[in-house]
């Protein structure tokens, strides 16, 4: 069984090798190592690599990871979904929030987050495989959840996240296309929402054919997970 270190080093490596046949520049790919469940010797394994960007799904085992956790340099992304009697621990704690679909949870989080820290960046989930997941904005609701969003002061809207799930109808490539065009578009009227957050261990390298430049891995750094919390 490989380590935690080997299983890194080998991410950045194909990462690398995916953007040389693609013609595109790696250092334009931010690898989110998503440690969700994992133990705080997991992420201090990946940290001592070299890895600075961390994920974690569920607010509470966030929050105590952040504050147990003192790397300066650390950057936390939070990815999962996000209740409105929750949005304190992300806007104390995060760097990213990923998940972001209902105006809401954005004007919360923008009233929470301090002066002392800089704006949230957050990216705007799009519900982008209809049926298969509840959480996202549906892709014709885009622009004016953006509109809002854009006029928080403490929010900085930084781009689109998704998890699209194959189904009969659509294969996954299909998403990822169609989330690197609702990107261009946004980046359109929002030049600074540069980030296209998709691919997760198993889907990644099709995900950066279509743009994406931060792509999610939990499985494929920590190894599996050997349970899920219910939050
Ligand atoms: C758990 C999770 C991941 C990582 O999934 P793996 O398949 O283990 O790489 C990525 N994104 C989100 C939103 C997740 O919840």
């Amino acid at each position: 069984m490989n380590t935690i270190a080997e299983r890194l080093q080998s991410a950045y490596h194909q990462i690398t090798q995916e953007c040389t046949k693609l013609g595109s520049n790696p250092a334009n790919v931010q690898l989110i190592a998503v440690s969700k469940t994992k133990p705080l010797a997991a992420i201090e394994a990946a940290y001592q690599q070299g890895q600075r960007h961390f994920a974690e799904n569920y607010p509470q085992e966030f929050a105590d990871k952040a504050s147990q956790l003192n790397y300066p340099d650390l950057i936390w992304h939070f990815i999962g979904p996000l209740q409105s009697n929750k949005t304190k621990l992300i806007a104390e704690h995060a760097s990213w929030f990923h998940s972001l679909d209902r105006l809401k949870i954005a004007k919360r989080l923008s009233g929470q987050r301090s002066d002392t820290q800089p704006p949230l960046q957050v990216l705007l989930q799009v519900n982008i495989s209809g049926e298969a997941t509840k959480a996202g904005i549906q892709p014709e609701d885009l622009m004016s959840l953006a509109e809002e969003v854009h006029q928080l002061a403490r929010l900085q809207l930084r781009g689109l996240m998704a998890i699209p799930a194959p189904s009969d109808q659509q294969p996954v490539e299909h998403s990822f296309q169609r989330m690197q065009q609702l990107s261009q578009e946004l980046q359109q009227a929002y030049p600074a929402a540069t980030e296209l957050s998709m691919g997760m261990s198993n889907d990644w390298p099709s995900a950066l054919r279509y743009g994406a430049t931060m792509i999610r891995l939990g499985t494929a750094i920590f190894g599996e997970r050997t349970y899920e919390r219910n939050e």
